[in-house]
């Protein structure tokens, strides 16, 4: 059921019966934002696109209408648009009901986004770790294909359109978007060198739309309510409403559609049913686990791109993790580092190395075995990776070590004494 504090757009049909059927979806104006994107121009989809002030919902948050807009649509090489379904940022868990109860929701948006760049072929991404949902996406692609909603001539207008999706093998690196391409051509998924960017040479080095699920899911209430109508719901120059993904210590975590711009406070106090047991708020990752932690003093931050970047974070993935007054900080940032030591891909040393040694260091503290001066050197270590990677996976692995340290150096002198202060009160991290 909605919390009456959400805004349902993409997540309108979540919880009718049969919700992932094609039936279901024509019943509930699926398939009629295609029908209009099919009488527009491209430069018209784009125009509305861009007036959405839609922003990418992977984590980079760049505005999608300008990112289509770079496309050369006449350039004799084919146009792909790529769908970024390998969801694997802790604590973040929106595109997979997306994929799971409104798999037609993401194939319009698909088309739409391949209307808009004159493409005439998809493909869906998807984590390894999602074996049932490529299932739900095949089954929805071949519903669609048999009603005239893919292939040939779709729906009498001269527009050929194919999608298929791709299995992914677990690697979070692959949800890098150049990473991603490479794995998509069949070679090892490390990340290319940038420029050019995928807009221009993308997948087998033609021009490629590349979006994460969600962005594409926003696609076709853009084009049926118009931009502007999308805009407004959200704040200025961050359109429209995003699944949050609430998780950690709140009494109800969930995934929620809430309006862009809402105050952290309202989102864990209303929306979560504030923190688990009476307790208090020690600290939220805003945006999935490579994005800086917030303190309750960052309470009233509206939870936009915009002002979670002011307070020194990222709304990233709109994973929110919320740690209460009894989670081991020094913990926090060990568990985030084993993650990242274990996804970094071995391509460049200052993450291979880095994220090895920072795991270490952490452990020896957590364990009481630190002394004073490993304080400043895992904070040191994580700065030394920041912007020094070949891709932003060495800077995810460092900057939530880096706010942790600054933000709650007192935790790690605590440590000091040769035990967690918090595992005698059974610490949660
Ligand atoms: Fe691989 Fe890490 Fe370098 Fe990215 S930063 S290329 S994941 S080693």
């Amino acid at each position: 059921m909605a919390h009456p504090l959400e805004v349902r757009i993409i997540s309108r049909r979540f919880g009718l019966p049969n919700s992932a059927s094609i039936d279901t979806f024509l019943a509930h104006q699926g398939y009629e934002a295609l029908r209009k994107a099919l009488k527009m121009t491209p430069e018209a989809i784009i125009e509305e696109m861009k007036k959405s002030a839609l922003r990418g919902r992977g984590g980079a948050g760049f505005p999608a209408g300008l990112k289509w807009g770079f496309v050369p649509r006449q350039s004799p090489r084919p146009r792909y648009v790529v769908c970024n379904a390998d969801e694997g940022e802790p604590g973040t868990c929106k595109d997979r009901p997306l994929m799971e109860y409104d798999p037609h929701q993401l194939i319009e948006g698909i088309l739409i986004a391949g209307l808009a760049v004159d493409s005439h072929q998809g493909f869906i991404y998807i984590r390894g770790e999602y074996r049932y949902l490529i299932d739900i996406m095949d089954r929805a692609i071949e519903e669609a294909r048999g009603r005239g909603f893919l292939g040939k001539n779709i729906l009498g207008s001269g527009f050929d359109f194919e999608l298929a999706t791709h299995t992914g093998a677990g690697s979070y690196e692959c949800g890098e978007e150049s990473a991603l391409l490479e794995s998509l051509e069949g070679k090892r998924g490390v990340p290319r060198i940038r420029p050019p960017f995928p807009a221009v040479a993308g997948l087998y080095q033609c021009p490629t739309v590349l979006n994460n699920v969600e962005t594409y899911a926003a696609v076709p209430a853009i084009i049926l309510n118009g931009g502007d109508w999308y805009h407004k719901l959200g704040t200025p120059k961050n359109g429209g409403t995003r699944l949050f993904a609430l998780s950690g210590h709140v009494s109800r975590p969930g995934v929620y559609e809430l309006p862009l711009g809402m105050p952290l406070r309202q989102m864990i106090y209303e929306v979560g049913g504030g923190i688990r047991g009476g307790r208090q708020l020690k600290a939220v990752i805003p945006g999935g686990s490579s994005t800086p932690v917030l303190t309750p003093e960052h309470l009233d931050v509206p939870m936009d791109f915009d002002s979670v970047a002011k307070a020194g974070s990222f709304l990233g993935s709109g994973g929110v993790i919320v740690m209460d007054e009894d989670t081991c900080m020094v913990k926090v940032a060990l568990r985030l580092t084993e993650f990242y030591q274990h996804e970094s891909c071995g391509w460049c040393l200052p993450c291979r190395e880095g994220t090895l040694w920072l795991r270490k260091l952490l452990a020896r503290f957590h364990a009481g075995a630190g002394v004073n001066a490993d304080i400043g050197r895992a904070g040191e270590l994580a700065e030394n990776m920041l912007g020094h990677t070949f891709c932003p996976l060495g800077d995810a692995a460092a900057m939530p070590v880096i706010s942790i340290v600054k933000q709650f150096r007192h935790e790690f002198e605590q440590h000091l004494n040769g035990r967690c202060p918090f595992e005698a009160k059974g610490a949660r991290a």
